[in-house]
């Protein structure tokens, strides 16, 4: 067991942790280096070090603001004594006493009085009420778990805190010995790993860096390398599905696109191409396609529903919201209707659908209800909307090919509850769309069960959207050059700052007592929209019609300024990042971004994708208030990049994987994130991963693999 306390183990459960294994995989993110013990003498004030000595004294202070609770301690040693505080932390009272031997660690500050520690890490070395003595010896230095060596530093949430996480770790590591190793041994020789139980220890207790550089490299891999098995198992199993066959008809394809006010780029024909002949096989297409904003993804999507419709089934896009989706609805149906297609919309405010009916196409609104019947009778063969088209009242007829649109907005399970809507025991067909450029490496990693198809080359006559980076004093210039914009009757995008939620917004939030961790971030995006919108509408542009969308409001209310401001009854749009969803509105010329040093390339790159849709030149106008050198470098790529998948590779290597994924989508611990920087890492797992299955495709006899992988599996399936 892992605890006594249900209270602990409830908090336990908020970080994933339900049993031994569970606590001994919650790995470190960081340790603090406590490993010079110095003699009080030494203490030099802005060090980090640790002391051991015995408790002279101990006593509670009145302290100068009322809610705070202040100890304070004098620890001596055989050298000197040193001042100790601790804010509240009352409980200490009771658990120190006079003449106790304590190590602590930390920051030694430095104030009128002297130097002193605040709030350090400690522990207790001997319990005695002997009377005072210098300390000759280092107690023994391999029970230190907080103080005196490289100290773990966990993830916590509200009321565990990295010491308890400590304590529970060093008392159950030892039945990490009777754990099996998920890694298969020629695997982890093969690669020169530590075993299991090693590494375990070597990752929450490292005697040195290197030890514990050498255990995360091992989890890291083994992470991937257990995502990866997943990932092949999974493509193996839908290999095994059936699905319909949509036969490839070439001339059906040729009248499509010769219909096309355009023709097709490369790319787009490549990317066809693939799709129609996975449509054409008997099981189901698994596919993600991605493309740059604006590189002319529906089209393809609109092509394999076509096609889909004409063999007689049923085909489904879902986009992540309803103007997406309604402005998806208004190009199939000047698409396909005139080919004779019926088209459907759903959304959770409305259903309309679009139908021949004697001869004449109809628009009409109808109810839910009705939407579902002709939707089960399979009369309307191409269904768009939101996500309201797995909420199970929707009822399918021979559906033969899912469509996601903006794939990384939606979350596992709504891509998993897709897959199984066919109804007939047939799986449909799998597009995913996504305008969130991966570098192939990374795209393998995160979604190597689906084939992947790019879209590189945007349509030809594409207008270039001059990209200018605005520093502090240049403002006023650029507030000048929106008013001119809007008074020649265009509109402008204002994206706002990003505010980190693991610095300024968690302080914040802290301080005015608000609940949770992961509002943070929310609560200070709001924050910041409003107070731009303020700025804007009072002081700066108070001549121009202004809105302003946030992550806070209902999505209902969201799509109504939506709407209102592709009506242009707004000149201006004040925004969170929320807006960067794939919409359209010609009109719009400019876009500023605030903060433009906090959002990553890939993210800019679909901002400025916001502008640049219609006929008129667009800007994109990145403002921030550092001058600094480096921050300039970074979006100066911005202004010279090519496309989108050059950014993301940028970004992966300033930044990170998280910055292009968003921890929680791609369904990987923080540690296999990490992994992500490393292509090598990945090709390695992917390559034991297939060795693995190759050996053994239902890993009978790997049980502590597939045990792991199912475990996974589960994860994501609750998410
Ligand atoms: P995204 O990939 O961002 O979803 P869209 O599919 O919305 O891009 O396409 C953006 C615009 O480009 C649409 O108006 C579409 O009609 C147009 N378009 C698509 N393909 C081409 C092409 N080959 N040539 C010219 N315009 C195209
Ligand atoms: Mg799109």
């Amino acid at each position: 067991m892992l605890t006594k306390s249900p209270a602990l183990a409830t908090k336990l459960s908020r970080l994933g942790i339900h049993c031994v294994e569970d606590l001994l995989y919650y790995l470190p993110y960081r340790y603090d280096d406590f490993t010079r013990v110095v003699p009080i003498k030494d203490l030099v004030g802005g060090e980090t070090v640790a002391v051991e000595g015995v408790i002279e004294r101990i006593q509670s202070v009145r302290a100068w603001r009322r809610q705070m609770q202040l100890i304070e301690m004098v620890l001596r040693d055989g050298t000197g004594s040193i001042r100790i505080v601790w804010f509240n932390q009352f409980y200490l009272l009771k658990a120190f006493h006079k003449n106790m031997s304590i190590a602590v660690a930390g920051k030694v500050y430095a104030n009128k009085k002297g130097l002193y520690f605040a709030n350090p890490a400690y522990e207790t070395l001997t319990d005695n009420q002997q009377p005072l003595r210098p300390i000759t010896e280092a107690a023994n230095r391999n029970e230190a778990i907080h103080t005196r060596r490289l100290v773990p530093v966990y993830r916590e949430t509200r009321g565990i805190t990295s010491r308890a996480i400590r304590i529970l770790v060093a008392r159950h590591l030892p039945a990490a010995a009777r754990m099996s190793d998920a890694l298969p041994l020629f695997v982890r020789e093969r690669e020169g790993f530590l075993p299991l139980m090693e590494a375990l220890r070597a990752a929450h207790f490292p005697a040195n860096a290197q030890e514990a550089e050498e255990a995360r490299r091992r989890f890291r891999f083994e992470e991937l390398f257990i995502h990866q098995v997943r990932m092949l198992q999974l493509r193996r199993i839908r290999a095994r599905q059936s699905a319909h066959a949509v036969p490839f008809d070439q001339s059906l394809v040729k009248s499509f696109v010769d219909g096309l006010p355009f023709t097709l780029t490369d790319d787009q024909r490549k990317a066809a191409w693939h799709i129609l002949q996975d449509i054409a096989k008997p099981y189901p297409m698994q596919r993600l396609l991605e493309g740059d904003v604006g590189s002319g993804k529906t089209i393809v999507a609109f092509l394999a529903a076509y096609e889909t419709a004409k063999a007689g089934y049923q085909a489904l896009i879902m986009a992540p919201t309803e103007v997406l989706a309604r402005q998806h609805f208004a190009g199939a149906r000047r698409l396909l209707s005139s080919r004779n297609i019926s088209v459907g919309l759903a959304t959770a405010s409305e259903h309309r659908i679009f139908i021949r009916q004697g001869g004449v196409a109809v628009e009409k609104k109808i109810s839910a209800k009705l939407f579902s019947a002709r939707a089960a009778s399979g009369e309307i063969q191409v269904i768009i909307g939101t996500h309201a088209l797995i909420s199970g009242k929707i009822a399918y007829n021979d559906l033969a090919l899912a469509v996601v649109d903006e794939q990384h907005r939606f979350g596992v399970d709504q891509r998993a509850a897709l897959l199984k809507k066919s109804g007939d025991g047939v799986a449909p067909h799998f597009l995913s769309m996504s305008a969130t450029p991966i570098p192939r490496t990374l795209a393998l990693a995160v979604y190597g069960d689906l084939d992947l198809s790019r879209i590189i080359t945007k349509p030809a006559g594409r207008q270039h959207i001059e990209t200018r980076i605005i520093p502090p004093h240049k403002r006023n210039e650029a507030y000048a050059f929106m008013r001119s914009q809007a008074q020649e009757g265009r509109q402008v995008f204002v994206i706002c700052p990003r505010i980190e939620s693991s610095e300024t917004g968690e302080a914040r939030v802290a301080a005015i007592g608000a609940p949770e961790r992961g509002k943070s971030s929310a609560w200070s995006d709001v924050k910041a929209v409003k107070d731009e919108y303020e700025k804007l509408s009072k002081s700066i542009f108070p001549d121009l019609k202004i809105a302003m969308l946030h992550g806070r409001m209902k999505p209902k209310e969201k799509e109504a300024v939506m709407e209102k401001f592709i009506a242009h009854e707004y000149d201006l749009l004040v925004s969170t990042s929320v807006i960067e969803v794939g919409i359209d509105v010609p009109n719009a010329t400019v876009i500023a971004i605030e903060g433009a040093d906090r959002f990553g390339l890939a993210q800019l790159h679909q901002f400025r994708g916001r502008v640049g849709r219609g006929e008129h030149k667009s800007y994109c106008l990145l403002l921030s208030d550092s001058a600094a050198a480096a921050t300039a470098s970074r979006l100066k790529a911005l202004t010279e990049a090519k496309d989108g998948f050059a950014l993301a590779e940028i970004d992966l290597d300033l930044r990170g994987p998280g910055e292009l994924l968003g921890g929680e989508q791609s369904g990987m611990p923080d540690i296999a994130m990490e992994a992500l920087r490393n292509p090598a890492l990945i090709e390695a797992a992917r390559e034991a991963a297939s060795q693995t299955l190759a050996k053994d495709p239902n890993l009978a006899i790997f049980p502590s693999l597939q045990d792991r992988v199912g475990k996974l599996g589960e994860r994501l399936h609750a998410e």
